[in-house]
């Protein structure tokens, strides 16, 4: 009669532990999956990499410094980084193929080689009869100071078609994502992105963060703040 007693109170001692000891797993198996979200969001998994290859570059930022990049040839005269010029190549030969006129007419570019093309605008303007406030003003609309400019990351191309502009504009714009670049001034986006908007001039994020961009219809920096906050 006592053992007989005794086992129901024993099973359920050992329901509870098991009941204790699942829930424990669970919460170790929750803990581990939130975890390894944060280590994702954070960027932390792909390092360096990952950072660079999102940074936001505006006029208050800068150029992040010691960039590190190692640059190869996409043509006789430009350079990419190496993470991106080969998916330039790609994008390009599918848009030539779709029937454009696409070439490439600007990619990486030194800070100094910033600074030069900044000027050269500036005193263009000069020579034209503006003061010097005015010509910087003008030229800001166009140029990115040096040190602020996104072809300093190497990962940055102005993609330009002589004949059917808009149409290949128009399929750059639809296409470029599946190879990891976005149209990074969009028109409408002034505001968000604090910069005019420029139709030729794509901007490599890589291959997953250019489909949710695409996707979601938003900028660099909506997609950072939305994913990468804090
Ligand atoms: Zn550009």
């Amino acid at each position: 009669m006592e053992q007989s007693g005794m086992t129901p109170e024993r099973e359920k001692l050992q329901l509870k532990k098991w009941i204790l000891l699942i829930g424990m797993l669970l919460s170790l198996a929750l803990l581990i999956t939130a975890i390894l979200f944060l280590v994702k969001i954070k960027g932390w998994q792909g390092g360096r990499s990952r950072t660079e290859l999102l940074a936001v570059v505006s006029s208050e930022r800068g150029v992040p410094e010691d960039l590190g990049q190692r640059l190869s040839f996409i043509d006789d005269e430009h350079m990419l980084d190496e993470r991106c010029a080969a998916e330039l190549e790609s994008l390009l030969a599918a848009c030539r193929a779709a029937g454009h006129d696409c070439r490439v007419t600007a990619a990486y570019r030194s800070e100094s080689e910033q600074r030069e093309l900044f000027n050269a605008c500036v005193e263009e303007l000069i020579a034209e009869g503006k003061d010097e406030k005015s010509a910087r003003e003008l030229t800001l609309r166009e140029i990115d100071p040096p040190g602020c400019s996104e072809h300093q990351l190497g990962l940055a191309a102005d993609l330009y078609a002589e004949t059917g502009t808009e149409e290949t504009r128009t399929w750059l714009a639809g296409h470029a994502w599946e190879y990891g670049f976005i149209l990074r001034y969009p028109a409408g986006k002034e505001g968000v992105t604090g910069h005019p908007f420029v139709p030729d001039h794509f901007r490599y994020v890589g291959r997953d963060a250019a489909k949710q961009i695409h996707e979601l219809n938003i900028t660099l920096e909506e997609y950072v703040s939305m994913f990468y906050s804090g």
